[in-house]
Parts: structure tokens; sequence; C-alpha cells
């Protein structure tokens, strides 16, 4: 039996040939692993392209799981069209495993950024440029019906980290079409990026995707995960009662525009929370035209010929400090 908003039906063909006849796996460690997945480097033979090969085992604790691979696959096809989701090149299947050639984000996690000491720390004017990629491609899933429910810094992976590249949002493993859920019976997701709906059972919308983007937004600035407490019941009574206080240190240091984007988004009642192509209209991913530097001094020469106004931005301030 199907679980409730996936799709199975895809049009990618899954080839049975073995996939070590068109790539050679890369040497050195994997890209990564999940629960039931490991990703590996490759490369194909005939063109020496590189891609991220995702194998993925199709019995999970006994139980057969190949629908929601196909659902995975269905997802990838259907954001085809938006370059923030990470591409899907081919399909291959073994006896126990589904195998997803993926376009390789060489950059990897944005997690490790996340997490680094002040220099390698992602600066404010990073996270508004990688934010309106991230919310592109979250508003185009959220048009056709889809929600990811698994945004964190470990599913959002950059094409290159120096010079910082571009976001490919990946793992859509969870992702279901919302028209046809009713109601969730486990808890879907990691922790600390879950929404308060998802924690008390009811139902779960686009919205539930926003309050992972508030969460992640905020680590991304601050280095630090809001809710997190010092075990899962802990870090979920945070989350429940929306435990988080703006006056603290780390939000000192960002922007009140950040803090505003933030508090749009960490909001309990799905209803009122902002959804993506509203974020994408939020003053702090769209600097009014006349903060800008070159325009302030144009302003002041033409106000002021004779007598240039020593008019200068404030300086940017890093995301860490
Ligand atoms: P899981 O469902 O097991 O979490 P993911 O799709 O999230 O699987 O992949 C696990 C990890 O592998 C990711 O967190 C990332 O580090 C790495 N990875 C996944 N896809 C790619 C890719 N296309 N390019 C580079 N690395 C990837
Ligand atoms: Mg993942």
């Amino acid at each position: 039996m199907n679980k409730s908003g996936m799709v199975t039906e895809i049009r990618t063909q899954i080839r049975k040939e073995p996939f070590a006849g068109k790539y050679e796996l890369a040497a050195g460690k994997e890209l990564g692993r999940g629960k039931f997945a490991v990703v590996k480097k490759c490369t194909e033979k005939a063109t020496g392209k590189p891609y991220a090969a995702k194998f993925l085992r199709k019995r999970r604790k006994g139980a057969d799981c190949r629908m929601d691979i196909l659902n995975e696959i269905a997802v990838l096809e259907l954001a085809k069209a938006n370059p923030y989701v990470v591409g899907l090149h081919e399909v291959y299947e073994t006896s126990s495993e589904i195998i997803l050639v993926l376009e390789c984000a060489a950059g990897g996690e944005i997690f490790d950024q996340c997490v680094a000491e002040d220099d390698e720390a992602f600066k404010e004017k990073d996270v508004i440029r990688l934010a309106k990629q991230i919310l592109n491609g979250v508003a185009f899933l959220h048009r056709n019906n889809v929600v990811h429910l698994d945004l964190k810094p470990q599913n959002i992976l950059l094409t290159s980290a120096r010079p910082l590249g571009d976001i490919r949002i990946v793992d859509f493993g969870l992702s279901r079409r919302m028209e046809k859920i009713t109601e969730v019976r486990e808890i879907l997701g990691t922790p600390e990026y879950v929404a308060p709906e998802i924690l008390n059972y009811e139902p779960i919308s686009t919205a539930t995707d926003m309050w992972s983007i508030g969460v992640l937004i905020c680590v991304m600035l601050t280095g630090e995960s809001p809710f997190l407490g010092d075990d899962n019941q802990k870090t979920f009574l945070n989350i429940s009662q929306v435990n988080i206080d703006y006056s603290e240190d780390m939000f000192d240091r960002i922007s009140s525009l950040a803090v505003d984007f933030i508090k749009s988004l960490l909001v309990k009642n799905p209803r009122k929370r902002a959804t993506a192509e509203e974020c994408l209209k939020h003053p702090w991913l769209n600097p009014h035209p006349l903060s800008q530097p070159l325009l302030q001094k144009m302003l002041a020469f033409s106000l002021d010929d004779n007598e240039m106004s020593q008019s200068e931005s404030e300086p940017e301030s890093p995301a860490h400090s």
C-alpha cells in the first residue's frame, strides 16, 4: 500500500544493464551517506563528466521500499526545470539497489560552512544570495504542490565551496504531493528542523517546509541551532513552545531585517507563517534601492553639486564574529 502523497509514476527509464559498464567509481571516500543510502562520486566513461551516484537499498528493515524510491525519482523529474534542485541524469536498478545518477554538487553540504569558525563562515551577504536560491527552488516545489519535508543544512549542497557557488537542493526521500495528504502518523525529518505541527500530528502543508527554512537561515547566519536541546525530548519541547529569545547575543551580530525575516517563519500557526513567495519579497532579500552605496553617492551629488556629501554606507558585518 502507498503512503499518502507519494507519486510513483515516472518517465525516466530504469536501466537494468550494469552501472559499472558506463560509470567508473572515483577512488577515495564517499560524498556522503544517510540512513539507507550511500553517495559516491563517479565519472561517465563516455564523456568523462563527474556525477554523484546515490545507491538506495530497496529493502529497509525488512520492508520493500521501491515505491519510496520511485517517489523520490518522480519529484526529481518534476523539478527538472528548476536550476536549484539537483539534476537527475540516469537511473539503474540491481536486485538489491536502485542507483540515482545525479548532477555532482562538488562544494558539499552548506552544513560545513554553517558550523565553521569566523573566516570560513558565511557572511550575511552570502546568506542573502543563497537564501534567495533556496527559496526560488522551494517556491517552485510548492507551486507544484510538492513539500520537501527534510530541509536542513545536510540536504542543501553547493556547486563549489570556494569561491562560494550556487545552491542545489537534494534528498527528496521524504517529499510528498500535498493535495493528497491528510495526516502524518510518524514523525518525519530531523528533530532540530521539524515544525510544531509534525510533533502534534497535525496536517502538514507547504508551511511545514517554511518552518525548516526559518531554522536553516538562523543556523546559516548564527552558526547556532535555535531549538536544539540536550536530548530530542527537550528539542521537541523547545519547538512546540517556540522557545527562542531574539535578545540573545547570537542575534546581535545579524541585521534587524534578518531577524525580522526569521521571525516571519518561526511562527507556531502554519497559516500565519510566511510563504516562499512572500519571503522572496521580504526587504531583507530586496535591499531598498536607496540604501545602495552608489545610488546614495549619486543622490548626494545631484542634491549638492558643489559639496560632495561624505555619506558612506555602513560597513558589512560578518554573520559570525
Ligand atoms: P539520505 O536520504 O540518505 O539522507 P541524501 O540524498 O541526503 O541521502 O545524500 C546523503 C549525502 O550525500 C548528502 O547529505 C550529501 O552530503 C551527499 N550528496 C547527496 N547528493 C549529492 C550530490 N548530488 N552531489 C554531491 N554530494 C551529494
Ligand atoms: Mg539527506
